[in-house]
């Protein structure tokens, strides 16, 4: 399962030597890529290159005796698309979906700033919108125990908080910059047009709002 993912990342990485500066990762959980195959085929391929992940991890959550290894596979999976991304790539989107939340889509970075940046992106672009965005600020033990420390309000930043399950050196990097996107569903599966056409829009927001 490992080998048969390292070959495929492999042969994705010599298509990656002319990718578009933003590469969009679909696949990682492997319930989620017919919905990911989806949007890739109405990517703008100027502007984004999609990373399939052909033999993804499993998005359901393990038994506790495995969470370990659980954790474990997804920190490799992470760190091997971390290797593979090109030198000239400024914006790695990690795209997820599920089954609908309280939202219709949450958008993921480590940077308060950045994430203040895409939602006005969005805004501005896409005023007539009603999509019910959430943004929620990447941040690791280390960043809440300094808090704790200092008393500064964790929540100053009007952002969610959320302890990622993937390497910090992936989602606090600035080069290329992390964003992660969960889009919610109303039935497992490929989604509708309505989740494609706003993942479109949050993708191209994200894309201006770090490029630009
Ligand atoms: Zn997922």
């Amino acid at each position: 399962m490992i080998w048969q993912r390292l070959k495929q990342l492999f042969q994705a990485e010599s298509e990656l030597q002319n990718s578009a500066e933003t590469i969009v990762v679909i696949g990682v959980h492997k319930e989620e890529l017919a919905f990911g195959d989806e949007v890739a085929r109405h990517l703008d391929r100027t502007l984004f290159s999609p990373f399939r992940i052909a033999s993804g991890l499993s998005a359901r959550r393990p038994r506790t005796d495995q969470l370990e290894q659980y954790l474990t596979n997804h920190e490799q999976l992470y760190t091997q698309i971390a290797d593979h991304m090109p030198a000239h790539c400024k914006l790695l989107i990690d795209l997820h979906c599920r089954l609908k939340a309280e939202a219709d889509a949450d958008i993921f970075c480590a940077s308060p700033d950045l994430l203040n940046r895409i939602s006005e992106s969005f805004h501005t672009r896409f005023p007539k919108s009603d999509a019910r965005l959430r943004t929620i600020r990447m941040v690791s033990d280390a960043d809440l125990c300094e808090w704790d420390d200092t008393h500064e309000d964790k929540h100053a930043s009007g952002h969610l908080l959320s302890k990622p399950e993937l390497p910090e050196v992936v989602w606090r990097a600035t080069r290329p910059a992390y964003v992660g996107l969960e889009i919610y569903l109303d039935h497992e599966g490929r989604g509708e047009q309505e989740n494609w056409d706003l993942t479109l829009q949050i993708l191209s927001a994200v894309r201006s709002a770090i490029l630009d």
